[in-house]
């Protein structure tokens, strides 16, 4: 059955999943200006931030049709990048591999977070939101798919430049 709690629980979790965005488009786009060498994941990074730009707004959207508005700050997502950044820096000065590291490891708290907007969507029998937080989920699997299947090469390409002494942090 569901009631008033259930929706407001979507409710929170939509701005949950909205503060998320808004880190990631902050990350994003952090990453892809610092990305010297590395044409082809500025590219990725610059790409999934015009996506998540979209996803906020359609985050916006289905808000608005349930009366509500995003929180001004949700700390869940500050809260979140805290602990990637502290993982991040204890690892190397390496930062393009440890940028990879965060975003992939950020695309599966992002795909975590749409399952359960999408199962909530479903017991509220919101399929146009249904409908929506899945392509959205489409578009975080897939990124997640293209940085599993580049962080091979992305090493070798780091590496390469590192032993050839030339600058491969960026
Ligand atoms: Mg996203
Ligand atoms: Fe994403």
């Amino acid at each position: 059955m569901t009631n008033d709690a259930t929706r407001d629980d979507f409710i929170d979790w939509l701005r949950d999943a909205h503060a998320m965005e808004q880190q990631a488009i902050t990350m994003l786009n952090g990453q892809a200006n610092r990305l010297e060498h590395y044409p082809e994941l500025r590219a990725k990074f610059e790409q999934h931030l015009q996506e998540t730009k979209a996803q906020s707004a359609q985050l916006e959207r289905i808000l608005e049709r349930y009366g509500a508005k995003p929180s001004a700050v949700k700390d869940m997502g500050a809260k979140a990048s805290a602990a990637m950044s502290a993982f991040g820096d204890m690892m190397a000065g390496d930062e393009v591999m440890k940028g990879a590291m965060m975003s992939y490891t950020f695309e599966h708290f992002e795909i975590s977070s749409y399952k359960i907007l999408i199962a909530a969507a479903e017991v509220l029998g919101d399929h146009e939101s249904k409908g929506t937080l899945q392509n959205i989920l489409d578009e975080e699997m897939k990124t997640a798919e293209w940085l599993a299947a580049h962080l091979p090469s992305l090493t070798r390409a780091y590496l390469a430049r590192d032993a050839a002494d030339m600058d491969a942090k960026r």
